[in-house]
């Protein structure tokens, strides 16, 4: 398997520290709002990614933090008046709710980073002894003079990013380039004991005080939105290379690329902001797992009801399919397909361990149900056991199939029962509606010569 590396900007072949064992960590968000669909696409990817790696056989540790003390946080809290932690509770628990709704559950830890306080304080503090950082009046900062790599993940020389950086306000830093490792007590801010007086984390410091505790200095992989590539995780190389002296920290940077709404970033002041609650009202979790992974997802995504319509007519034919093969009469006979599915399977491997190219293993799924549908009235058991294998694999790893509940599916069940009864009767007017009612409740209905049939939609 390849993957591409933002530090080397090459695909690299993909060769974990422990064997079989691989670290992933990837950036949760800020918890001060309701999650929205760039979230999902960012999370999406990875837990697609996650499960694929235990579908290779891979036993994975994927790790998220969740930032839960930060200035958005603390304005949100100081605007209503409450708490800052009643704010970040609630958001914590709503994303985790999103998050279960999208079927992301590949992720083996969150890490609130305030279960963290003093790891951070003790990387700090050898940070500080090993002269990467100095105090301040307002907070401990770390010298990006003492690190003339910084700048290597994005690309850029120290110079540039000395030149290029906002001339701070804050006297007090030797370099307006400088980051915050530890911030000194304000009003009505929530703070912690110190070294330095009691005071809040600055946000890289975090991390590294995560990763350290779980993976050690080095590990596998690190992943985010490529928003983040800078300055954030060229922060996050600084602090942990410095204070451990071992390099690289991380084998695999994978980014992101950004969600665009109609072409336009989505931000507050563009109020073009979609959460995953409200989009999760009109459109199946499977569906937009399906809209968001059809994308690369080194590259931008564009939202639009449109796109996601377009996207929904290629999922419903994978669904329909998926629900035809599993109530197909299969023929007790020698199966002669097994080894065309088997070869669908591995160019969907392949596509996949081209650097995750969900683009190019969706359209050899649809290959495959081209496939499918053309030639299953000849399957025997075998082969439609061995197609129906490849289909659940396929959702093992990507979720795209709608997802059944069996004690919703006997009352489905029964219901075409009726609407067989009434049929039969000729009660053309009854079973029609019993139809349309199934349909205005996402479940459609068809006839087929194997009888009727029924997808979720
Ligand atoms: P935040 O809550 O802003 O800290 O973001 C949490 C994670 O979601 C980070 O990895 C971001 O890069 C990612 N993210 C935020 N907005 C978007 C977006 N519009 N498209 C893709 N990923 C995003």
């Amino acid at each position: 398997m390849k993957l591409y590396d933002t530090l080397n900007r090459e695909k690299k072949e993909f060769k974990p520290i422990y064997g079989k064992r691989v670290n992933i960590f990837v950036c949760g968000p800020t918890v001060y709002d309701y999650s929205h669909i760039g979230h999902a696409r960012t999370y999406i990817f990875f837990d697609t990614f996650s499960e694929y790696l235990r579908y290779k056989g891979y036993e994975v540790f994927y790790l998220q933090n969740i930032t839960d003390v930060d200035d958005k946080i603390i304005k949100k809290a100081n605007d209503l008046g409450v708490d800052p932690f009643e704010i970040s509770k609630k958001y914590y628990n709503e994303y985790i709710q999103d998050m279960l709704k999208l079927r992301v559950n590949g992720v083996n830890l969150y890490a609130p980073a305030t279960f963290y306080i003093n790891e951070i304080i003790d990387q700090v503090k050898r940070l500080l002894e090993k002269g990467y950082a100095y105090v301040t009046n307002d907070g401990v900062y770390f010298d990006i003079s003492k690190f003339p790599e910084y700048g290597k993940l994005s690309h850029q020389s120290l110079d540039s990013i000395k030149a290029g950086a906002r001339v701070d306000i804050n006297e007090n830093k030797k370099n307006p380039a400088d980051f915050a490792l530890w911030k000194k007590r304000k009003e009505g801010e929530p703070f912690w004991p110190s070294p330095w007086g009691d005071g809040r984390p600055g946000w890289h410091i975090e991390d590294t005080a995560i990763t350290e505790f779980h993976f050690g200095p080095q590990y596998d992989v690190h992943g985010g939105g490529s928003d983040l590539i800078f300055p954030h995780h060229e922060c996050e190389i600084a602090q942990m290379e410095s204070v451990s002296g071992k390099k690289p920290m991380v084998n695999y940077w994978l980014h992101t690329g950004l969600l665009t709404v109609r072409q336009e970033r989505m931000g507050k002041s563009m109020g073009n902001v979609i959460n995953i609650r409200e989009i999760l009202k009109e459109v199946r979790p499977e569906l937009l797992r399906f809209f968001l992974l059809s994308s690369h997802y080194r590259s931008p995504v564009d939202y639009s009801p449109e796109s996601l319509d377009l996207a929904k007519q290629s999922w419903e034919k994978i669904v329909i399919s998926h629900s035809k093969l599993k109530s197909l009469n299969a023929k007790e006979s020698e199966p002669v397909f097994v080894a065309e599915i088997n070869r669908f399977r591995k160019e969907f491997e392949n596509a996949m361990d081209d650097d995750m190219n969900t683009p190019l293993a969706i359209s050899v799924i649809q290959s495959f149900i081209a496939f499918v549908n053309k030639n299953m009235e000849k399957f025997s058991n075998l082969d439609k056991e061995s197609a129906l294998t490849f289909l659940e694999d396929i959702d093992r790893i990507m979720k795209i199939l709608p997802r059944n509940d069996s004690s919703v599916e006997k009352f489905i069940e029964i219901l075409l029962d009726t609407r067989k009864l009434t049929k039969e009767k000729k009660l053309f007017e009854i079973s029609d509606y019993i139809r349309l009612k199934l349909r205005e409740n996402g479940i459609a209905v068809e006839d087929t010569s194997e009888g009727q049939i029924w997808y979720r939609i």
